[in-house]
């Protein structure tokens, strides 16, 4: 989470995210250096501190590794883009307003150099498309809000939604 101005709170590298307490977050400055304290952040520091960094009204940044996101980010890898369009709950996205409205969800190579995804999420933010969450290959998903309930919101709508296309390749 955004903390102010310069600094964010990010979890503790490897800490078990089911049974997080105050001791497995850490504050970070804007370049992902630790303040206050010797602990690591996490690996991925840099796509957090980017977002915060992008999108001023951005105040909370979940990423998260399901079943469903993983296979969706294999399966649409090659597209690099995962189109949701025609489902009611794209409304659970900000300013989504119509089920007509449709999110484009970015689909970037996997890496362990965080340069390279800052890299391609920067490429997509300057195309002017807009932005509301990503996934990585073989990985996950980030995306965020304006505050942590927003966040958990777009998560688990984005759960929803890769999920209902996978079922429609299953079914179809
Ligand atoms: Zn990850």
């Amino acid at each position: 989470m955004r903390l102010d101005a310069s600094h964010i709170a990010v979890t503790v590298s490897g800490r078990d995210k089911g049974v997080l307490t105050a001791d497995d977050v850490m504050v970070v400055d804007m370049y992902g250096n630790p303040v206050g304290t010797s602990a690591r952040p996490s690996a991925e520091t840099a796509l957090h501190t980017q977002i915060y960094a992008r999108f001023a009204d951005a105040n909370a940044v979940l990423h998260t590794h399901s079943r469903t996101q993983t296979v969706a980010s294999r399966l649409y890898a090659k597209a690099g883009v995962v189109r949701l369009d025609g489902y009611e709950l794209q409304k659970a996205i900000a300013g989504h307003t119509s089920h007509e409205q449709a999110i484009d969800l970015p689909v970037f190579p996997n890496t362990q150099h965080m340069p390279e995804l800052v890299e391609k999420v920067d490429a997509w933010i300057k195309s002017d498309r807009p932005l509301y969450g990503y996934l990585i290959e073989g990985h996950g998903l980030y995306t965020w809000g304006r505050d942590m309930a927003e966040a958990e919101r777009h998560v688990e709508a984005f759960e929803f939604l890769l999920g209902c296309e996978m079922d429609l390749r299953r079914l179809r």
